[in-house]
């Protein structure tokens, strides 16, 4: 066993050199990462694909290609496209739930609205009859208010 090649080289029984396109993306403590790559796309396209980017690239390529192919092999009719569907179910059916909880809240918005417009009112008549029984004059108040004149004119002479 040859220490210090990375998990391409190492795979594909060659020497792994000091400027290996696949040595910083491909580690030897992650040859699973290698095996999915190379059974979907095959490890020579896998370099010269590398070779056609920019460096700084590089490792999001190379984080793409083995996402797309680890999918390919767990679920080799949808891939990628099985997870994105699902996501969309689980967006869709999300939303479809918030709409729900929406409308509910509004629906209980709207009914404690008329439990309050209901509570007012009754408290307004309560008020208002409260007060037109203290201004309604009692029959011994109005009795002791009218006075009856001292004299009464003669309205016949
Ligand atoms: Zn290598």
């Amino acid at each position: 066993m040859i220490y210090g090649r990375c998990a391409a080289c190492k795979s594909q029984r060659r020497r792994c050199p000091s400027d290996c396109i696949f040595s910083p993306y491909f580690p030897a403590n992650d040859p699973q990462r290698f095996a999915y790559v190379h059974k979907i796309y095959g490890g020579s396209n896998v370099g010269k694909m590398l070779q056609q980017l920019p460096e700084y690239l590089r490792e999001q390529a190379v984080n793409t290609l083995y996402l797309e192919a680890r999918c390919r092999i767990q679920d080799p009719v949808y891939g990628c496209v099985g997870i994105v569907s699902k996501l969309y179910q689980q967006i869709h059916d999300t939303e479809a739930e918030l709409a729900k909880i929406q409308t509910q809240i509004a629906y209980h918005k709207l009914q404690n609205q008329q439990i309050e417009v209901e509570s007012n009112f009754n408290a307004l008549s309560t008020v208002d009859a409260e007060t037109n029984l203290n201004f309604l004059p009692t029959q011994s108040n109005s009795m002791e208010q009218f006075q009856w004149p001292n004299q009464v004119p003669n309205l016949f002479n």
